[in-house]
Order: structure tokens, then C-alpha cells, then sequence
């Protein structure tokens, strides 16, 4: 905390909306563990953060007149070790006659910048038999299905990975709802003491808490949402209207104004794709609110 902070006058600056973004907990927790005393403390000077901002807020006659929206950028989950890739995809590495490497990986993406297509498939099933590798996505069989192109995938669409420069897999580190070393459930596989990045349940959902004369008080809202609706939503409370090329919702059953979140029907679906040989299958379980379908979860099963 630094005293006084707050106290800069900046009488020409009248924002509609200010971002603060605070490096806590997130920082501890990856360093430490999710749910190390560190992180205890953390959250402790965070809360204390919120109290002074709406403090200064109330000395300046303007809490009342403001909303505000708590949210993390991902959720938690400890680490266990990561799938040794290198060694997994040595047998198909070699290097180009340009001198440069014919695979190119990280964080879950695998290219092979030869494009051959039998190599891909082949990459796809040593991972799908690799205890540590959850689920395996490829390009879309036809465009936004949920099945890969390669039998036992999700498609790239399940995971708004579709772009024109994906590469030809991504896999995500395979997870457990095991306590960690602090007794908070979440784990995966991936390197490192803790952090995110997979489609575990524990990494992708985030809390989102707001309050303000806009929103409803005292509700608890299950509809499902996602970070990327926020911007939206900001700009609606704004009287803006979100650019068609803007993901994402404005959440309105959040808002003072908007309908009761019970009355907002939510289908959840699940999308399951398996080997022929039953070495392997995945599934991906979705949750859907008006147009917007968001990812829960994958889940695999190796016998
Ligand atoms: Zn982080």
C-alpha cells in the first residue's frame, strides 16, 4: 500500500471508466501455491485496497453514482509436472534444409511447419496415450463443429482458437480435483508451482463480483459469463452500443434494470469424441446463455 496515492490532484481527469489492475494475488499464488499464507496475505492487503478506494470514492461524494466490477483473469490450480514434450516429439523433429527446426511448440501448441499431414496425426496419437495430456484439439472437421478433423479431438472452435495462425494441435495439460498442498482442490499437469492455462474447471472460472447503482443487490447470478463480456457490458452501462466485431454479452441479468437471472435459460451441452481403439476420448461440457456459449470444462478418459 502506498499512502497518499489517492491524494494526486487531477482535477482536468474525469474518466467514464478506470481500469486498476492489481498484480495480487495472482502473483503470490504463482510463486508460492494457491492458497500459501503469502496468498492469505495478499488477499488481506487487496480487500484492504478495495476498502480505500471506496473510501476516497465516498470522501468525494461519488460512491453512490459508481459501479464497481471485481474480477480475476483466471482461476488456480497447482502444478504436478509437466508432459515432457521435447522427448515426446523427437521422433518427428529433425531440421529443415534451411537450418531451422521442422516443429515449433509451446505452451500446448505443436506446428509442424511441413504441414505433412501424416506426421500430425501421428503427434495426435502419442498424445492422446500420454498420461499428463488432456484434451487435444485439431481444425474444426467443418466449421464450428465441435469435432476435430482428427478422430478423438475437440475442434479448435470449442476453444476460440480458430485463428488463421493456429497451429495444427494444441492440447491443453490434463487436470484433477485433488486438494494441493494447501488443502484447495485443483491440480494439473504443467511445470512450475502454480497457475493456469489448461481447460480445468479450477482455471478457467473466475470470480466476477460487482456492486454499484446499476446492479442488482444481493444477488448471486448463475448465468454463465466470461471476462470478454465485460467490455460490452461497460460500454451498455455507457449507453454505447458494443461494435458487431466485439465479442462477447452484455450481462444483463446483472444489472438493476435487466431481468431476473432466473428467468434466463441456460442449456449446457456436452461433446464427446473418442478414439476408434478406446485408448482415449474427450469431452467438452458447455454452457449456453441467448448466443453466447461459453467452455466449462474437458474431461478425459484413458481405460
Ligand atoms: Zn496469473
Amino acid at each position: 500500500m502506498v499512502d497518499g496515492l489517492l491524494d494526486v490532484a487531477m482535477p482536468e481527469v474525469d474518466p467514464d471508466v478506470v481500469v486498476l489492475w492489481l498484480s495480487d494475488p495472482d502473483t503470490t499464488a504463482h510463486r508460492h501455491g494457491v492458497g500459501h499464507q503469502r496468498m492469505s496475505e495478499a488477499l488481506f492487503y487487496l480487500d484492504a485496497e478495495l476498502d480505500r478506494i471506496q473510501a476516497w470514492l465516498s470522501a468525494e461524494g461519488r460512491l453512490e453514482s459508481t459501479n464497481i466490477w471485481v474480477t480475476s483473469d483466471h482461476g488456480f490450480s497447482e502444478h504436478t509436472g509437466a508432459v515432457d514434450l521435447d522427448a515426446l516429439l523427437e521422433p518427428f523433429q529433425r531440421t529443415l534444409d534451411d537450418g531451422t527446426l521442422r516443429i515449433v511448440a509451446g505452451a500446448g501448441a505443436i506446428y509442424v511447419r511441413d504441414g505433412d499431414e501424416a506426421t500430425i496425426r501421428q503427434i495426435v496419437d502419442v498424445l492422446q496415450v500420454t498420461e499428463g495430456v488432456g484434451a487435444v484439439f485439431t481444425g474444426a472437421a467443418t466449421p464450428g463443429d465441435a469435432a476435430g478433423a482428427i478422430p478423438g479431438t475437440l475442434s479448435f472452435d470449442v476453444a476460440r482458437w480458430g485463428h488463421p495462425r493456429a497451429s495444427q494441435v494444441l492440447f491443453s495439460a490434463d487436470w484433477t480435483d485433488q486438494p494441493g498442498a494447501y488443502g484447495l482442490p485443483g491440480t494439473s499437469a504443467q511445470g512450475g508451482v502454480a497457475g493456469h492455462g489448461t481447460t480445468s474447471p479450477f482455471d478457467i472460472h473466475n470470480p466476477l463480483v460487482a456492486a454499484g447503482p446499476d446492479l442488482k443487490s444481493g444477488a448471486i447470478v448463475d448465468v454463465p459469463s466470461s471476462n470478454v463480456d465485460l467490455a460490452p457490458t461497460l460500454l451498455h452501462l455507457r449507453g454505447i452500443e458494443a461494435p458487431e466485431t466485439m465479442d462477447g454479452r452484455v450481462l444483463l441479468e446483472a444489472l438493476d434494470a435487466g431481468p431476473d437471472p432466473d428467468s434466463v435459460v441456460v442449456a449446457v451441452d456436452q461433446a464427446r469424441m473418442s478414439r476408434d481403439d478406446g485408448a482415449y476420448a474427450v469431452t467438452a461440457a458447455t454452457s449456453s446463455a441467448g448466443d453466447a456459449t461459453y467452455l466449462d470444462y474437458t474431461i478425459v478418459e484413458r481405460p
